[in-house]
């Protein structure tokens, strides 16, 4: 049996490579507002609000307070690799702001209309300026407006129909949306945010800039939630393994799901970690009595140079070094806490 001929390799169109890698940073609309969220909390907004239409596929639009973008730089705003926030590969080593690649932007105008008006400090007016496909169409159009930036995404995989296809079920996606925010409020508390459905008057999610995150946590995930929580904190300072600090709140022994939630932030970005949720899921299976699911949110510090942020094209992922003793020590002290309260509260009943 002879092997077929070999096709010919050809160079693709830059279109085409454009099209394919913004599939891979923006996967759905929520990829797509945690990326344009992102860029509000890069911009040092305290306020965020976000309108939503038919789960994201019709429209995202979110408005900021943050410190706008320079007029002179609205031309290759959308172009990729264009960025305020790294200059050199090491920089990414020391990276504080949530972005780095100048890559979401362009991405979003490769599969979706995307219009920005933005004002920075002392302007007597703003700017209005819509994006096709990396590039600015016309040119940018005075308007009134206020400090901050708002971009308006229409029309998401207008041009990739199959992805559009798999989007069935617009409140599902409407969900993810929520959850991204949700989990931003509850992590990121000297800033407000809002998220609602376009037309409808009351916001699904509304938080006001608090002092603690329990407070945080009652605004977005309901008081049954905050009520319940315990705080906990570990941090492991032997050299010989991973330096890190953990700080953040676990549900009590009397708190009842059936679906684990956990919101995890490492150096201030929103993580997943399959393995730690695993470890704490554990630990309730083994104390709690029926199979209930607990409520978890963690926040994370180790060194930055432990971190590797740009494993993943959503970076949804982090990979960080010493992963398995950070895990253990984790799941020692929520252990340790459940046990504690546990005792706690079958001593209170029975007296
Ligand atoms: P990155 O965040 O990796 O730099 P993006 O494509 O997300 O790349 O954004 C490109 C640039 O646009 C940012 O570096 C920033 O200067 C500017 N920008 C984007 N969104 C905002 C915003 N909401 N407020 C101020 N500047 C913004
Ligand atoms: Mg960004």
């Amino acid at each position: 049996s002879a092997a077929p001929a070999p096709a010919p390799i050809r160079r693709l169109e830059e279109a085409v490579v454009n099209r394919i890698a913004a599939g891979e940073v923006i996967q759905r609309p929520a990829s797509a507002l945690k990326e344009l969220l992102e860029n509000s909390l890069d911009a040092g907004a305290t306020s965020i609000s976000v309108v939503v239409k038919d789960g994201g596929l019709k429209l995202i639009q979110i408005s900021d307070n943050g410190h706008g973008i320079r007029s002179e730089d609205l031309p290759i705003l959308c172009e990729r690799h264009t960025t305020s926030k790294l200059r050199q590969f090491e920089d990414l080593q020391n990276i504080s702001t949530l972005g780095f690649r100048g890559e979401a932007l362009a991405s979003i105008t490769f599969v979706a209309h995307l219009s920005v008006t933005t004002m920075t400090e002392g302007q007597t007016h703003g700017y209005k300026v819509t994006y096709k496909d990396g590039q600015m169409e016309g040119e940018p159009r005075p308007c009134a407006a206020v400090k901050g930036t708002q971009i308006t995404v229409e029309n998401l995989f207008y041009n990739v129909a199959a992805r559009r296809k798999a989007f069935k079920n617009p409140s599902e996606e409407y969900g993810r949306i929520l959850d991204v925010v949700s989990r931003y409020a509850v992590h990121k508390i000297r800033a407000s945010f809002s998220c609602k459905k376009h037309g409808d008057n009351r916001a699904d999610i509304h938080t006001v800039a608090s002092p603690s995150h329990t407070d945080a946590i009652r605004a977005v995930y309901g008081p049954g939630v905050a009520r319940e929580l315990i705080s906990l904190s570990v941090s492991d300072d032997d050299p010989s393994r991973a330096t890190f600090k953990m700080q953040g709140y676990i549900s009590s022994a009397n708190y009842t799901s059936k679906r684990t939630v956990m919101v995890l932030f490492i150096n201030d970005r929103l993580v997943e970690c399959g393995t730690l949720k695993k470890a704490i899921e554990v630990v309730y299976a083994t104390i709690l009595p029926k199979a209930s699911k607990p409520f978890i949110y963690m926040s994370i510090s180790l060194p930055p140079e432990h971190v590797d942020v740009n494993v993943h094209p959503t970076k949804r992922e982090v990979s960080f070094l010493n992963q398995e003793s950070l895990v253990d020590s984790i799941q020692q002290a929520v252990e340790a806490k459940l046990l504690e309260s546990n005792n706690t509260r079958t001593f209170t009943t029975q007296t």
